[in-house]
């Protein structure tokens, strides 16, 4: 009975939006509940690896997102002191092990949009704006949220929970789960600019210029209607004030010293992030999982926050889809929490540490041993293929894939 109550969703963000879509595509009720009045747009994530495309080809979503972002087969790690090209590595090398043997820069507001557009075509799903989460109970055979809207609150029941409230997550907190790990001292600015940064980095949109002073990256986007927009994504000091980094002056300042030019930058945005790298110390406490950022938060160096986040509720859903089914007995659920929060510390949290420590390595020593290890790697056609595997996912989806059930 319990069962036919939908599947209640805090959070219309990405994973959110596509963890409704996958569970609405089994026939199951669900309900999203998302505190803004729209889907946020500030530029965060826009790197889609491939085995995230093809998880998003099962819910019909893989061509648009190719569509209307940007197919990018390589990156570049460089050194800017030299400016020279350290490594180059290429996730063609991957092309007879996936349909997508790529990256797509597609942003990830772009990607809850088209989940949100799907879902309207099923009854049973529901997405609602301006409502809030507010605090949750549990028992044995269902949960019950307390929601606000501009006229009030209510009760809402389910069959069971997923947050997917994103860093703050109310119902990671609600349940009493501890988000371990820890908060980079320094910022991170994200410039985003319609000057062409192609003319001055050809053949490549995804760059990584290491640095022991000042590192940065840009990446080209698709944008939103009128043309590409490049991202230059840097670290602040700490000790440096929103003021102080945010004034044009600054700004402008700011991308003369990383990519020089005779006329001022057209700057679109200026977004400033905390850094941090956590995971929940459980993703499931009985009927309620976090996934998501709500889950696991890490540095965006690599673009695999996103990727894990909806992994998360690729298998989630699957898994809970069975358990409604009646194909699989309810402590099926238990492999969630056990494979993926592994998963996340081995794939995520240990690369985006490694490749933040590349970026700004001061010891000249370490440096000269990383680039010549870097070096190795792209020469070594196994070696290669090894580290893309690992860089867009691949491995850690067959890791799972592998695992016993
Ligand atoms: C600068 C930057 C660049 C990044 N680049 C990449 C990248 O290239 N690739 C990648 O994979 N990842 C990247 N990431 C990470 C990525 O942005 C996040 O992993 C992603 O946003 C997580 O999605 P989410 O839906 O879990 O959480 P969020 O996007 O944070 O969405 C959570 C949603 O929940 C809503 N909410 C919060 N509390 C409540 C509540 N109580 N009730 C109802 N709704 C609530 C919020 O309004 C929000 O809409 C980047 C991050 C940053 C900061």
């Amino acid at each position: 009975m319990t069962e036919r109550l939908p599947i209640l969703i805090a959070g219309g963000g990405p994973v959110g939006c596509i963890a409704a879509l996958a569970i609405a595509r089994q026939g199951i009720p669900v309900r999203v509940f998302e505190a803004e009045a729209n889907v946020a747009d500030m530029p965060r994530a826009a790197t889609t690896h491939a085995a995230t495309l093809e998880m998003l080809a099962g819910l019909g979503m893989a061509d648009e997102v190719i569509e209307r972002g940007i197919v990018e087969p390589l990156f570049r790690i460089w050194d800017r002191q030299s400016k020279t090209i350290m490594a180059e590595f290429d996730f063609g090398r991957l092309k007879d092990e996936t349909p997508y043997p790529f990256a797509v820069q597609c942003e990830q507001h772009k990607l809850a949009s088209m989940a949100i557009a799907r879902l309207r075509a099923y009854p049973h799903a529901t997405i609602e704006f301006s409502v809030r989460v507010n605090e949750l109970t549990q028992t044995s055979d269902g949960v019950e949220i307390e929601v606000q809207n501009a006229e009030g609150t209510r009760r809402i029941a389910g069959s069971y929970l997923i947050g997917c409230d994103g860093g703050r997550s109310t119902v990671r907190k609600g349940l009493g789960i501890d988000f371990t790990g820890y908060t980079h001292p320094e910022r991170f600015l994200i410039l985003t600019t319609s000057y062409d940064i192609g003319t001055m980095y050809p053949g490549c949109t995804r760059n990584y210029i290491t640095d022991p002073e000042s590192w940065f990256s840009i990446f080209k986007v698709s944008g939103d209607g009128d043309g590409p927009l490049w991202r230059v994504l840097s670290a602040t000091k700490p000790e440096q004030a929103d003021q102080e980094l945010m004034n044009a002056a600054a700004t402008e300042a700011r991308l003369q010293r990383f990519l020089p030019k005779d006329s001022p930058y057209p700057v679109v945005h200026r977004n400033l992030y905390n850094v941090h790298q956590r995971v929940a110390s459980s993703f499931r406490n009985g009927r309620v999982f976090l996934a998501g950022d709500s889950a696991h938060v890490n540095n965006p160096l690599g673009g695999l926050g996103l990727n894990f986040g909806i992994h998360d509720v690729i298998e989630l859903t699957g898994l809970l889809g069975r358990v409604i089914r009646n194909e699989a007995p309810e402590h099926v659920l238990d492999e969630y929490d056990r494979n993926r929060r592994p998963l996340n510390i081995e794939f995520v949290q240990q690369q985006t540490i490694a490749n933040k420590k590349r970026m700004e390595e001061k010891d000249p020593n370490a440096r000269a041993k990383d680039f010549e290890q870097l070096r190795r790697t792209a020469d070594d056609p196994a070696a290669h293929r090894t580290y893309v595997r690992r860089a867009s996912l691949i491995e850690s989806v067959k890791k799972r894939s592998l695992a016993p059930v």
